[in-house]
């Protein structure tokens, strides 16, 4: 079989994949049903993959639902993405401690174990790449992303249906996953239970050679493309980029705002699942003891005191700090970083307790169309 040509694995060959992933200690990690959602956690075994589960998403809303056809990738996103991983939530910097002859100790975190990830969409992969652009290439790079990044794997999955809150088409960061995989897997569940794998990298290639896998036929050859031209006819929702800036731009001073945050709880919510949102504050925790940890945590802009300065925070309105959000993402981002900070997965509108919808919302800014 050529090398770069996709091959089928059997679904009941996926552990096979598995433990390649895991050899030498890395973590893999990958999709599982928790807590009433599809969340990215450590996968000891493709039996905790979420079989025959998909989910019913739109904006304020989130169910699982069973699925006839046993699919394991039968979802669009969860709440969770690859930030939790490679960005995580918390983050000891350091923990110091009083020795014995009243000196500092300082203890730094071990390095974690290289990952792999299991699971990423199309959209997944374009947020990678703009948080790599940002915490590992930008001019203030993160050692810590950096080390969690520098040996990852990833298997991506193409979608063969969008979810009820995704719009990656008209963000062009999807469905069909091009670029960031090691692999990616297209799964059929029509006939026997397979999966066609695409290889994307050279390390892609090494772990795809040592997979019993049968040359694709040409009907499973091209279930990739197939895949992704089912997912994007069924997309429903566009932010089209035309205009967009322009529009929001000439809306800063306007009532919108106002009217947002009259629905809106300032939970932070929307930034924590957002796949590209990266703001983080640090934390000193001490004990009695004399020992303290210093912390990096997610902060969001959506926080009253995450622009506090001497006298006040900046932003003080709920009002300002949607605004803040909004045109950062879809906007001023593009000043900073070259691109949107949206990459379409949704998870903003589906995860918003209020139902407040990144795509509604800026679209209402746009100026009538003229009869
Ligand atoms: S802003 Fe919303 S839709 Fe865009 S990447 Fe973040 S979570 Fe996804
Ligand atoms: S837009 Fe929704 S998720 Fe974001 S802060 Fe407001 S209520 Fe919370």
């Amino acid at each position: 079989m050529d090398d770069t040509a996709p091959g089928t694995l059997a679904a009941e060959d996926l552990d096979c994949l598995i433990a390649l992933l895991a050899e030498g200690g890395r973590q893999v990690i990958g999709p599982v049903r928790r807590d009433g959602a599809i969340m990215l956690d450590p996968l000891p075994a493709a039996s905790a993959l979420p079989w025959g589960w998909t989910t019913e998403d739109r904006p304020g809303h989130s169910r699982l639902r069973s699925r006839p056809d046993g699919a394991a990738f039968g979802y669009a996103v969860g709440p969770d993405s690859a930030k939790r991983w490679l960005h995580p939530a918390r983050q000891t910097l350091f923990k110091a401690e009083r020795g014995a002859e009243g000196g500092m100790a300082i203890e730094r975190p071990a390095p974690p174990p290289p990952l792999a990830l299991v699971g990423l969409r199309a959209c997944d992969l374009a947020a990678i790449h703009l948080q790599d652009k940002v915490l590992r290439d930008g001019s203030h790079a993160d050692p810590h992303y950096a080390s969690r990044r520098s040996d990852l794997l990833v298997v991506a999955v193409q979608c063969a249906e969008s979810g009820g809150a995704c719009f990656c088409a008209s963000m062009q960061c999807g469905p069909r996953v091009e670029q960031g995989h090691d692999l990616c897997l297209t799964e059929i569940t029509e006939g026997q239970h397979r999966f066609v794998v695409e290889i994307g990298s050279p390390a892609g290639a090494a772990i795809a050679a040592r997979l019993p896998l049968s040359p694709a036929s040409p009907i499973d050859a091209i279930a990739p493309q197939s895949a992704a031209a089912a997912a994007t006819r069924e997309q429903s929702r566009a932010l089209p980029q035309e205009g967009l800036r322009e529009s929001i731009l000439a809306a800063l001073e306007g009532p919108s705002w106002e009217a947002i945050a009259t629905r809106c709880l300032g939970c932070a919510g929307c930034t924590m699942v957002c796949p590209t949102c990266f703001c983080t504050g640090v934390v000193d925790l001490t004990d009695l003891t004399g020992a303290a940890t210093r912390e990096r945590r997610w902060d969001s802009c959506f926080h009253l005191d995450f622009s506090y300065i001497h006298g006040g925070p900046v932003r003080s309105s709920l009002a300002s700090r949607y605004r803040q959000w909004l045109t950062h993402k879809l906007v001023t981002w593009q000043d900073q970083f070259g691109s949107s900070g949206c990459v379409g997965c949704g998870r903003c509108s589906t995860w918003c307790p209020a139902g407040i919808d990144i795509v509604a919302e800026a679209m209402a800014l746009r100026p009538p169309e003229s009869p």
